[in-house]
């Protein structure tokens, strides 16, 4: 399918399955390097991040914990710059190495004030990987350690990205026209 119709929306292919899984690979292998040693906790932000977590913790093939959390910060195709705790972190990270695994990092908003809330709460380092990237629309100063893809600033789905719930389970990602 090159283009898909949700909700009245229009989105064109952005991503393909294998390009995200190739790449997902590739960001596997420095990222194992990175943490041997380190007894990391993986922390998977639910929901868009739930499709990427699996992949990534798969890819990595490692028995480390992961801990699931649900921030929220987006309603329909926009961000509402107000952050949501809507699953808070059932996880002790007193000492932790964090590894932090986001489907997107648009303004930055849900990743900035969730590093703060997990550093207050003690955590050793944190690390931020994300499938995908917006830098033109970053807003708030943070570092995203291992990036999938930098894309533009349309709005996306499929891979785990909806448009109101929908559009997760499909296999590519796509653009809004
Ligand atoms: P931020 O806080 O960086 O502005 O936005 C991050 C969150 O907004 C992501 O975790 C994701 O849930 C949602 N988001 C941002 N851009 C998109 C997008 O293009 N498509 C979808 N489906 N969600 C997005």
């Amino acid at each position: 399918m090159d283009t898909v119709e949700i909700n009245g929306l229009k989105f064109k292919k952005l991503l393909t399955y294998d390009e995200i899984h190739n790449r997902i690979s590739e960001m596997a292998e420095p990222l194992k390097r990175e943490l041997n040693g380190k007894d990391p906790l993986f922390i998977c932000m639910l929901n868009g991040a739930a499709i990427f977590a699996a992949d990534m913790m798969r890819a990595l093939d490692t028995p480390a914990p992961l801990a699931f959390v649900k921030w929220k910060s987006y309603r329909g195709t926009g961000s509402t710059g107000e952050i949501i705790e809507e699953l808070p972190l059932d996880y002790d990270v007193r000492g932790r190495n964090i590894v932090i695994l986001e489907d997107i990092v648009d303004t930055g908003v849900t990743m900035y004030n969730f590093i703060e809330h997990v550093k207050k709460l003690g955590a050793s380092s944190i690390k931020i990987v994300c499938l995908l990237c917006k830098p033109e629309s970053i807003k708030y100063p943070i570092k995203v350690d291992y990036t999938g893809f930098e894309i533009g600033k349309a709005f996306v789905v499929g891979h785990g990205f909806d448009v109101d719930g929908c559009g997760r389970g499909l296999r590519d990602i796509y653009q809004l026209v």
